[in-house]
C-alpha cells in the first residue's frame, strides 16, 4: 500500500533500495520508449496487481524465452511447438518471397495486407564492418525454398539505405544461379527509409510499382 500510496502522489521514486525492484528498472529501462520514470511506474503497476499482471506476466516471459526463437529456415519467430507458419508450405499465400531485414518490417508489411506472400527474414544488413554475416542472412535457405515452395518472384524489400541496398544487391546476385524472377519495391521509398516506419500508402505503392531487376524481365 505504501507502494501504491507513492502512485497516487505522482512519485515514482522507490525511496527504498530493494536489489530485485534495481535489477527490474534497469533491465526495463533497456526496453524501447521507456527510461528510469516509466520503468518504475510499470514497477509498481505490477507490484500493485501481483496476481493480475506480475505473475501471468513473469510466467509469459518465460514461455516466450523458452518456446519462441527465430525459424531456422525464413528467419521469422516461431514457436518450439508449431510448424513455422510463415514458410510452411500453405495454397493460402502468394507464391512470392517478400524478403526483408527485421521482424518488425515483416510485422508492417503484414499489417498493410498488400503482401499475401511468405517472407524471409535477414535478420540485419550486410556492412562493411561485419564480415559475419553473410551466413546469418539464411540465403541458402531462401535458395532452398524458392524451389522447394514453387516460388515465381523474390521480392526484395529491404531499407533505402546504403547497407540495405548493398545487401539487396547481394542477395540478387546470390539468386543469380537459379531462375528466378527478382524485383525491388519502387522508388518512392524515401532515401534512408526503414520499412517499418513507412506509412500504408507509401508501402502499397512501393509494392505495386515494384521494379523487375532480371534483365529478361521489367
Ligand atoms: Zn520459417
Amino acid at each position: 500500500m505504501i507502494l501504491e500510496s507513492q502512485d497516487l502522489n505522482g512519485q515514482f521514486d522507490l525511496m527504498q533500495n530493494i536489489l530485485e525492484i534495481n535489477n527490474l528498472i534497469k533491465l526495463i529501462s533497456k526496453l524501447p520508449g521507456l527510461g528510469p520514470k516509466s520503468a518504475k511506474r510499470i514497477i509498481l503497476k505490477l507490484i500493485n496487481n501481483r496476481q493480475e499482471l506480475l505473475k501471468p506476466l513473469a510466467q509469459t516471459l518465460n514461455e516466450v524465452y523458452k518456446n519462441v526463437a527465430r525459424c531456422k529456415k525464413c528467419g521469422s519467430l516461431k514457436s518450439n511447438n508449431l510448424d513455422c507458419d510463415n514458410c510452411q508450405d500453405s495454397s493460402k499465400k502468394y507464391n512470392k518471397i517478400c524478403v526483408v531485414e527485421n521482424i518488425a518490417d515483416q510485422w508492417t508489411i503484414e499489417s498493410s495486407s498488400i503482401f499475401k506472400g511468405y517472407f524471409h527474414i535477414l535478420g540485419g544488413t550486410l556492412s562493411n564492418t561485419n564480415s559475419q554475416r553473410k551466413e546469418d542472412l539464411l540465403l541458402d535457405s531462401l535458395i532452398e525454398r524458392v524451389k522447394k515452395n514453387n516460388i515465381d518472384e523474390v521480392i526484395l524489400a529491404t531499407s533505402a539505405t546504403v547497407e540495405g541496398q548493398t545487401t539487396a544487391f547481394y542477395i540478387q546476385d546470390s539468386l543469380k544461379k537459379i531462375n528466378i524472377k527478382v524485383s525491388k519495391l519502387a522508388q518512392g521509398l524515401p532515401v534512408g527509409g526503414e520499412i517499418e516506419s513507412l506509412d500504408d500508402g507509401t508501402l502499397i505503392s512501393a509494392f505495386k510499382n515494384r521494379k523487375g531487376l532480371n534483365p529478361e524481365s521489367d
